[in-house]
């Protein structure tokens, strides 16, 4: 096993808890923690607030299959129909130049870095909770931006990802997206101390 400098996050969680909101304040808040996010490829169509080759790098299907085959991803998953995926190689180069990579990822996905990393001293893995599923409920229906069945299977989804959670080094509560950032913070903070 290759010793990294760097740390591998993953900061997991039902669709629609606030991964992103938190990732991206949590990286403002605390430049010191020499962050970086791994920008997935995903075969779904961007949202409209969504930047190509910041929130995600938007691709065909044909693309996606064919970095699959070449093994290009260190992890991937189908979720709701399209599929998402780590490019591998960027992970390992920034954490070869000491950066600490984040993956904000479905629980598939990571439950296979899980098993990818074994032995990797530089694993961190973080559970995002909601603070009830009613409040999960009224964000995933606030965006606005999906069909009613689509958003009943990520609710479905949502309900079987967050009896995982024991799978995770820790679990963080979204109740405030600062409070949130500022607990990952501590974790990454102490992991950082005692490595
Ligand atoms: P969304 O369509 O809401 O952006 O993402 C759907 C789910 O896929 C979310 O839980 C999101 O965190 C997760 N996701 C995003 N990128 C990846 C990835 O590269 N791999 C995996 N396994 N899940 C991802």
């Amino acid at each position: 096993m290759v010793t990294f400098k760097g740390l591998l996050i993953i900061i997991s969680g039902p669709s629609g808890v606030g991964k992103s909101s938190v990732r991206k304040t949590l990286m403002e808040k605390h430049p010191q923690l020499n962050l970086v996010y791994s920008i997935s490829m995903t075969t779904r169509e961007p949202r409209v607030h969504e930047v190509e080759g910041e929130d995600y790098f938007f691709v065909t299907e044909q693309l996606f299959d064919s970095c699959l085959k070449a093994g290009n991803f260190l992890e991937h998953a189908t979720f709701v129909g399209h599929k998402y995926g780590t490019p591998k190689q960027n992970v390992d180069k920034l954490r070869e130049a000491g950066k600490n990579v984040i993956l904000e990822i479905e629980v598939e996905g990571a439950d296979q870095v899980m098993q990818a990393c074994k032995g990797d001293k530089g694993l961190l893995t973080i559970f995002l909770m909601p603070p009830s599923f009613a409040k999960l409920e009224e964000r995933i229906r606030g965006r606005r931006s999906e069909a009613d069945d689509v958003i009943k299977e990520r609710l479905t989804k949502a309900r079987n990802e967050m009896e995982l959670t024991n799978k995770y080094m820790y679990t963080v509560i979204n109740e405030t997206i600062e409070q949130a950032a500022d607990e990952i913070a501590n974790i990454i903070s102490k992991k950082l101390r005692n490595r």
